[in-house]
C-alpha cells in the first residue's frame, strides 16, 4: 500500500531513502513506464497555478520529498514524512544498484557536453553500468519524436530527465505512452553533479537541512526562486491540508 501525504494538494510519498529504492527496483522488474519526481517546495508552489503540473505529479508513480521545506511542512502538520529523499542521493542508490545488475541508463537534459562527461565518471564509479545514450538539454520541439526514437533504439531501463522543474515532468509526461523504458526520473540538475560543473553542499550542510543556504551563496541569482520558501511555509499554515 503506497503511503502518501498531501501537501497543498500534492501529494509527497512517506518513504525513507531505504524504501524509495526498493520502490525503484521493484518499478524495474515490471512492463511499463514508472514515472518518479522530486518536488520541493518551489514545485509544490508552482504547481498552486500551474493545473498541469499538478495532475502530472498527481498521477505520478513516486514522488520523492526533496527539500527541508517539505519536512518542516509536514512535522508542521504532523503529516507523517520520514525524511528527506533528495533525487541526487536517490539518483547515487539507483546508479549502484543499476551498476550491480548491468541495467543501462540514458541522460536526456544539460548543455551540450555535460552528459559526456557525467557519463564518463558516472562509468568509472558505478562499475557494470551501461550508458545507453544521452542527449542535451536544449532540443526544439520538432526534435523530440527522433529524441524519443533514440531513447527507445537504445533499450536503456531507465531515463534520467535533466531539464529543470517543471520541464522535465512535462517532458515525461508528454512521452510517457511511448518510451519504452521502465523508469523516467525527473532528477533536475543531478546530472551537473556528476559531471563536476556544480557542487553539492559539503555533507555538513546537508545533514543540517542547509543546502539551500549553500546553494544560495554559490549561486545568488536563484534568491527569486527561493522566496517561494517562506510563502510555502505560510500557506501551509494557513491551509486546511
Ligand atoms: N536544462 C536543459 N534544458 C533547458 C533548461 C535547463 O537541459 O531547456 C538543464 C540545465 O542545463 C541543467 C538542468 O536543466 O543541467 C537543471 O537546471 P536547474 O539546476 O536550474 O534545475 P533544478 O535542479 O533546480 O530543477
Amino acid at each position: 500500500m503506497r503511503n502518501q501525504v498531501k501537501i497543498l494538494d500534492v501529494p509527497i510519498d512517506a518513504t525513507t531513502q531505504g524504501e524509495a529504492l526498493n520502490q525503484l527496483k521493484l518499478f524495474l522488474e515490471g512492463n511499463t513506464l514508472k514515472k518518479v519526481y522530486t518536488p520541493n517546495p518551489e514545485i509544490v508552489m508552482v504547481a498552486q497555478e500551474d493545473q498541469e503540473l499538478l495532475r502530472i505529479l498527481q498521477e505520478a508513480d513516486l514522488v520523492l520529498p526533496d527539500g527541508i521545506g517539505l519536512i518542516i511542512a509536514s512535522k508542521m502538520k504532523g503529516l507523517g514524512l520520514k525524511e528527506r529523499v533528495t533525487g541526487v542521493d536517490t539518483m547515487d542508490r539507483l546508479l549502484s544498484y543499476c551498476g550491480a545488475k548491468g541495467k543501462s541508463i540514458y541522460f536526456l537534459g544539460s548543455k551540450p557536453g555535460v552528459a559526456e562527461i557525467a557519463s564518463k565518471n558516472i562509468e568509472e564509479k558505478y562499475r557494470g553500468i551501461k550508458i545507453a545514450g544521452f542527449h542535451h538539454g536544449y532540443f526544439k520541439e520538432e526534435d523530440e519524436p527522433e529524441i524519443v526514437e533514440d531513447i527507445n533504439g537504445s533499450g536503456a531501463d531507465v531515463l534520467f530527465v535533466c531539464l529543470g522543474a517543471p520541464k522535465q515532468e512535462k517532458w515525461i509526461d508528454k512521452h510517457k505512452e511511448k518510451l519504452n523504458c521502465r523508469l523516467a526520473m525527473g532528477v533536475g540538475g543531478s546530472i551537473d553533479v556528476y559531471a563536476g560543473t556544480v557542487k553539492r553542499a559539503p555533507l555538513v550542510f546537508q545533514k543540517v537541512g542547509l543546502e539551500w543556504f549553500y546553494r544560495l551563496v554559490k549561486e545568488p541569482w536563484r534568491i527569486k526562486r527561493m522566496a517561494a520558501l517562506p510563502k510555502f511555509l505560510i500557506r501551509v499554515v494557513f491551509k486546511q491540508l
